[in-house]
């Protein structure tokens, strides 16, 4: 076959299928521009998942006539200095999003500048446009995008459900609305519940918009962040490990004003939470960095999502020290939710639907059936699971002890403590293995850790494969206080343990590293594993549940915990003490008006 040019209108199309994906990237190309204009409030109207309709109204500088027949053109773009994709500061500059749209739906856009008389409108349909006519309208631009797709059914099959289109829209909008907390967003249609997010200015302004945006638990679960590092500033708010999710949903990156996707982030994100969180567990983030435009190349994208960073290893150490500051500020705070998740656990689902001054709240625990194991008789009985203290006579300083003062110890791991008008109930074990963690972390930073020698070794016995694991990482091992050496084909002794253990179960800690050496696979990199290992041997310290404690010892593990960073949530990202506020413990018993 010959060679050929291809016509306009395929050329278009082709590059409509990299711009414009669905609906919600139409509305990512109409709001960008309307905020490269200069935008301080945009209006999105969107119908049928925005596949209907997508009409998006804002209060730019508008184009002039020549601007408005050229703006439909493909790569015909105001955004480009003379010298190229060196130093982009718009969101724009491909120049093909209004020419792309207007190859595969019905389109016009209407405009008017400060110095025009009137507006004018263009209407294209599959690539012609027509002549620009008279439009009355304030100044700005309005853009209209109806039938998306309708003469590319290959594409209208990939789409999905109104509803799940519309919600990508609404994902684009909050992105954009994040980035730009200045401007004035409403979204409404027929096929939404609309949103009205005021714009914010002032010193608090990405925080109020951050609170619309991702809402009032998130605000009140994270911490600002902020630091230059590398040339890169880092702010935004950065979620309290217990205030973790199942996916990864609630994490929004932006760079240079522009929400991104990238591996160096998400990567940083994920080793500043490593200690915090499961694998499992996605922290809420909202990440901003500003760095020089030179430093990153945002054209590796047709949509502009993805980029590359000149110094990925520069970026990441910044937003892993800004991540790591900002949790150890926050200490041992623990996320407010996990007040609101005990409170409404102790209410009964049915007491929602009837009003609590009527009936009162419907008690959620009943009295247990009477044991079926009558052979204990009541010899249980002797033991109390609680342990009551008499109270100290020292008195409370509530600002000195955050975590009040040790009133008593239930089942043997909850220790119940009082600061002023809260009760705190704290998980002594969760709380004790972070503080063995911390305290593992600090002596490893300053060189070998302590270890405590056995008088008889201990004698684990084991598969021949995992001794082998243990026995390659023996050095390794021995630099975390663990000294164990071969014992024959399937066991190894034990003679030191590290001494910030205390009486640590030296079993179960040595089969938890073996399976841990199993899963991990290469010994090699175990030097990088330091924190996982010592995360797997926290768990086997002293303070597990199920041991009695002394008011004393009670209290100087809140003491612990209050000196130590991260203490609110243990390694594995669970809370380590929960507070009941006086009054939400009043509101249990329907006592507040
Ligand atoms: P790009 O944004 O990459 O320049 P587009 O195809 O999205 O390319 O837009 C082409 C041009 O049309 C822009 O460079 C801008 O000059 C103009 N334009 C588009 N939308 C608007 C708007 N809402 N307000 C003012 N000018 C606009
Ligand atoms: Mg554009």
């Amino acid at each position: 076959m010959p060679i050929r040019q291809l016509p306009d209108d395929l050329v278009n199309k082709i590059a409509a299928g990299e711009v414009v994906e669905r609906p919600a990237s139409v509305v990512k190309e109409l709001i960008e521009n309307s905020i490269d204009a200069g935008a301080t409030r945009i209006r999105l109207t969107t119908a049928g998942g925005g596949v209907s309709l997508i009409r998006i109204e804002d209060d730019g500088a508008g184009m002039d006539k020549a601007d408005l027949v050229l703006s439909v053109e493909r790569h015909a773009t105001s955004k480009l200095a003379e010298d190229g994709l060196d130093d982009i500061r718009t969101l724009g500059f491909r120049g093909e999003a209004l020419a792309s749209i207007g190859a595969v739906a019905e389109l016009s856009i209407a405009s008017r500048t400060d110095e025009a008389e009137t507006g004018l409108k263009l209407s294209v349909s599959r690539s012609s446009k027509s002549r620009p006519a008279p439009q009355a309208m304030n100044r700005g631009t309005v853009v209209e995008v109806r039938d998306l797709f309708e003469a590319v059914p290959a594409r209208r099959k990939f789409l999905k459900s109104e509803r799940a289109e519309g919600a990508a829209i609404t994902d684009v909008v909050r992105r954009l609305a994040m980035a730009n907390p200045q401007v004035h967003f409403v979204v409404e249609g027929p096929d939404r519940t609309t949103i009205n997010w005021p714009g914010q200015s002032g010193e608090g302004a990405l925080a109020a918009r951050l609170t619309q945006a991702m809402g009032e638990d998130f605000a009140e679960n994270a911490i600002e962040l902020a630091t230059i590092r590398h040339g890169v500033v880092v702010s935004g708010l950065a979620g309290l490990p217990t205030f973790s999710r199942a996916n990864s949903l609630s994490q929004f990156y932006f760079v240079n004003g522009r929400a991104v996707r990238d591996k160096v982030l998400l990567g940083a994100v994920r080793a500043a939470y490593a200690d915090f969180l499961f694998r499992d567990r996605f922290p809420a983030i909202a990440l901003f960095l500003a760095i020089d435009p030179a430093e990153v190349d945002v054209n590796v994208h047709p949509a502009k999502a993805e980029l590359r960073f000149r110094d990925g290893g520069g970026v990441r150490s910044a937003v892993i020290r800004a991540i790591a500051e900002a949790l150890g500020a926050a200490g041992f705070r623990a996320s407010s939710t996990v007040a609101e998740d005990v409170m409404a656990a102790f209410r009964a689902p049915e007491s929602a639907a009837t009003p609590a001054r009527e009936v009162g709240p419907a008690p959620a625990f009943r009295f247990p059936p009477p044991a079926a194991d009558f052979s204990r008789g009541f010899a249980g009985l002797a033991e109390p699971s609680a342990r009551f203290e008499p109270e100290p006579v020292a008195a409370v300083n509530d600002a000195e002890f955050p975590l009040g003062v040790a009133r008593a110890q239930m089942f043997e791991n909850f220790i119940v403590a009082q600061n002023g008008d809260s009760l705190l109930l704290v998980d002594q074990h969760a709380a004790h293995e972070r503080l063995v963690y911390e305290r593992f972390k600090a002596q490893l930073a300053a060189g070998p850790v302590a270890s405590q020698a056995h008088l008889i070794p201990v004698v684990v016995e084991l598969s021949e494969d995992d001794c082998g694991r243990l026995e390659e990482a023996a050095p390794s091992l021995e630099r975390l206080g663990l000294y164990l050496e071969r014992f024959g084909p399937r066991a190894v002794a034990v003679r030191e343990t590290p001494a910030v253990l205390g009486q640590a179960d030296v079993e179960g800690l040595v089969r938890d590293l073996a399976d841990g050496l199993a899963e991990w696979g290469e010994v090699a990199a175990l030097s990088d594993r330091m924190e996982a290992i010592i995360g797997r041997m926290a768990c086997h310290g002293s303070v597990r549940s199920g041991r009695r404690l002394r008011l004393d010892e009670m209290n100087a593990l809140l003491r612990d915990m209050e000196a130590t960073p991260h203490s609110g949530q243990c390694i594995h990202g669970r809370p380590t003490y929960v507070e009941l506020k006086k009054r939400d413990i009043e509101r249990l018993f329907g006592r507040t008006r």
